[in-house]
């Protein structure tokens, strides 16, 4: 039988820390007029059914624990697309102090859907690329590969990690990462600088 993740797609759909415009443009994708049950899309509350990973808003230090929870809890082959450009890349509200960066600050992101509100149309369209990408991961993984070599895994410079009390310590790979704002750009010191300080 010809199986293909791709056919009927279930999404969970996630507000980082949005405006809520980009939230409600892609419930509106969701919906009848735009129809993206058209190509068998689903919506999910529960990371273990959902393929397709739809992040709203930037990443801070409270969700970005719930952010890679969530994409931890989600099993292979899946996806993220990243709805609006916050989540892309912290849009304008990139150099607020308490804000790190896009969603790829968190976990790895396969598809950038910019746009300040995002459109249905621009959702519809992420979900389709993204589709293509579960079938390449889903052809990788009963070709007994890793999904994690291709989409935007396979180049994920690993984001940044939280140190005690959800201060932003570093990019677990490479140098400082483009969204991560270093601690003179407004984020606090560590809490161990911090203690040397004092
Ligand atoms: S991209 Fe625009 S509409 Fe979407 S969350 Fe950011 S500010 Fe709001």
């Amino acid at each position: 039988m010809d199986h293909k993740m791709s056919r009927s797609p279930w999404v969970i759909h996630y507000d980082g820390s949005s405006c809520n415009g980009c939230d409600i443009e892609v419930l509106a994708s969701l919906t009848p007029l735009f129809d993206a049950e058209r190509f068998g899309v689903v919506n999910t509350g529960n990371p273990k059914h959902a393929d397709i990973f739809l992040v709203t808003g930037s990443v801070n230090a409270q969700n970005l624990p719930v952010v890679r929870q969530i994409y931890n809890q989600m099993l292979e082959p899946k996806c993220v697309v990243a709805c609006g450009i916050c989540a892309c890349s912290g849009g304008v509200f990139r150099d607020a102090y308490n804000v790190i960066g896009g969603v790829d600050r968190a976990i790895p992101v396969d598809v950038y859907a910019p746009g300040c509100a995002i459109r249905p149309e621009t959702v519809i369209d992420a979900i389709v690329e993204a589709c293509g990408i579960l079938d390449q991961k889903e052809a990788v993984m009963r070709a007994g590969g890793d999904p994690l070599t291709v989409g935007g895994a396979a180049t994920w410079d690993g984001g940044v990690e939280l140190v005690e009390d959800g201060f932003v310590a570093a990019a677990k790979a490479g140098g400082a990462p483009a969204g991560a704002p270093a601690a003179s750009a407004g984020m606090p010191a560590a809490p161990a600088a911090a203690k040397e300080a004092e």
